[in-house]
């Protein structure tokens, strides 16, 4: 999901959306922990966005607001990795953001902890790049929770095993280059990094 957190809808100069904005990543955007991030060639500024991530644990379709956490079965951290000047241009056009964030490797995502016992609401998580803080948030800062998002989602999409859910990054998105190390933490989930490469 794109712009779930208030203060980086400021920074991106965005308006808040009534229902949430969702876009898709295609299996050969995974890249597990240890790859490297492969810098894509058709775009010039690669943004880290480090975001909250849900893994759908059984089949589901108009899933209620408050059944939502027997469907999640594993939650991570992951990064939406977007190529920032392609998705500026194609959103001035009018067209999907597909080409600038679901290129291949351009969803790196942790190890998978169990959701139950986890308050999903209250994960804390951070992303630095070359050990310099750039990205701090909480799940309870979302504007549309875990509830509302994979409630939503499944109203439109049924909802499959193994499905991920990116649920939106927060304020302080940037750039990485060459020989950058990304690292990205939560106390509840654990902390996982990549080394972009050329
Ligand atoms: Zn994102």
């Amino acid at each position: 999901m794109g712009l779930n957190y208030s203060r980086h809808i400021e920074e991106m100069k965005s308006l808040r959306t009534d229902n949430p904005v969702i876009f898709m990543k295609p299996a050969s955007s995974l890249l597990k922990v240890g790859q490297p991030i492969v810098r894509p060639k058709h775009g010039q500024k690669l943004h880290h966005e480090v975001e909250v991530v849900f893994l759908i644990g059984q089949e589901g379709k108009n899933i209620s607001e408050d059944k939502v956490s027997e469907y999640i079965a594993g939650v991570t951290l992951g990064l939406d990795l977007t190529l920032r000047d392609r998705q500026s241009e194609l959103k001035q056009k009018g067209q999907p953001w597909e080409i600038s964030k679901s290129f291949d490797g351009s969803a790196p995502i942790g190890k998978f902890v169990e959701a139950k016992g986890l308050k999903v609401d209250e994960i804390g998580f951070s992303c630095a790049v070359n050990g310099a803080m750039r990205q701090r948030g909480n799940t309870s800062e979302m504007i549309f929770s875990v509830g509302k998002l994979v409630s939503y989602i499944s109203s439109i999409w049924r909802l499959a095993p193994g499905d991920l859910i990116f649920t939106g990054t927060p304020a302080g998105v940037g750039e990485m280059k060459v020989g950058d190390e990304v690292e990205i933490w939560s106390p509840e989930i654990g902390k996982f990094k990549w080394k972009i490469t050329g």
